[in-house]
């Protein structure tokens, strides 16, 4: 826990801050650029272009990329990395921010996940390639100017639609830098792991950019409690990384790494039919404990289905729209250790005894806000 408390750690091996350059584009040290930039063109034959804003500071230090909506429909993300460009004051920046705060306009332009149209998955396409389908080629673009310049990066993701995530970070731990990335952003629960290939946290990984990619809450929403742990977490990396030198390191209070050695499941509905959700997410719930019901508009009481947790364990993700086919999933449920249970159940009942209106799990009453 040493290294995580241990606040900003300093490189001065550079002792020149350098300009950020991309395609014919260039910004000096101490300047910022707002930056339409054209990845691809419509059936007009307009071009499609993402906003960019690189912040260069004055002085030298690591270049970091902020993206979100990859996924056009995921809106928590575009927030936090549009405060961080826009709100927080970087005159004291040691390095490089190149923030992407929507990188598939034509998906967020439809209120879409995909690209439209093809239904092609702008994260499962990275690092894209020239002459390729359309999505590659948008990857391809964003890729080469705005990520393999980078030195680290955080990619913003929330569920997908109908369902919602705990704010979690998902990264490929067992890369020293990945995981110091990982620590540093100080969400209580990891899931380790590469990611499926063409996501941009592991091709960016793969091509020597660090990434991790930051899940939280849910599609086509703001959700202002999740933004501000974000904010929180990303002020943290930057202190680590020596960006932001009078902020510190934040610490989350318990933290687990979910990997092989951890159970964990996705809960499938056996039955079709309407769910009642007795948890929300970021929930602790024992072995046993009912976690919903299924039923339909003519099921008895005796018919209902009752979907049991397996294990003792933490709802990291969980289904919202309450109809279910069989095989749709109804939660992603987390094994715990001793350790961490002992510290969660701690936290909660702090924090419960400070307010009524957290004693529920994570922030499952945020979405009353919605
Ligand atoms: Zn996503």
């Amino acid at each position: 826990m040493s290294d995580e408390q241990a606040g900003s750690t300093r490189d001065d091996s550079d002792p020149l801050a350098e300009a950020f350059t991309y395609d014919g584009g260039r910004i000096d040290p101490g300047e910022t650029a707002n930056i339409r930039y054209g990845i691809s063109e419509t059936y007009l034959g307009d071009p499609v272009r993402i906003p960019v804003t690189v912040i260069n500071g004055e002085q030298p230090g690591p270049t970091v990329f902020l993206s979100a909506a990859a996924h056009g429909d995921e809106l928590n993300g575009i927030e936090v990395v549009r405060e961080v460009a826009h709100d927080w004051d970087h005159s004291e920046l040691h390095g490089t921010l190149v923030c992407l705060p929507v990188m598939n306009v034509p998906g967020f332009l439809a209120q879409e996940r995909y690209l439209p149209i093809y239904d092609r998955d702008l994260n499962r396409s990275f690092p894209g390639r020239e002459g390729s389908t359309s999505a590659r080629r948008m990857a391809h673009r964003i890729f080469t100017n705005f990520i393999e310049p980078c030195d680290l990066g955080i990619d913003f993701h929330t569920s997908t639609r109908g369902r919602t995530n705990m704010l979690h970070v998902r990264a490929k731990v067992d890369d020293r830098l990945v995981n110091r990335l990982a620590r540093a952003f100080s969400s209580n629960v990891i899931i380790a792991g590469e990611g499926p290939s063409g996501t941009l946290r592991r091709e960016a990984t793969a091509a020597g950019v660090p990434t991790i990619t930051v899940e939280m809450g849910k599609a086509h929403r703001f959700q202002r409690r999740l933004i501000d742990r974000a904010l929180t977490g990303v002020a943290s990396v930057l202190a680590e990384f020596g960006l932001h030198r009078e902020s510190s390191v934040h610490w989350p209070g318990w933290r687990t790494v979910i990997d092989d050695e951890n159970e964990k499941t996705w809960l499938r509905a056996d039955a079709g039919g309407i769910v009642d959700m007795k948890h929300g997410r970021g929930a602790f719930v024992r072995a046993g404990e009912v976690i919903c019901s299924i039923t339909n508009p003519f099921k008895e009481e005796d018919d209902i289905v009752s979907v049991e947790a397996p294990f003792t364990g933490l709802i990291v993700g969980v289904l919202e729209n309450p109809v279910v086919y069989p095989g749709n999933p109804l939660c992603h449920l987390v094994g715990l250790s001793e350790v961490t249970r002992t510290a969660l159940e701690r936290e909660r009942t702090e924090t419960s005894s400070r307010s009524e209106l957290h004693s529920t799990g994570e922030d499952f009453d945020d979405d009353s806000a919605d």
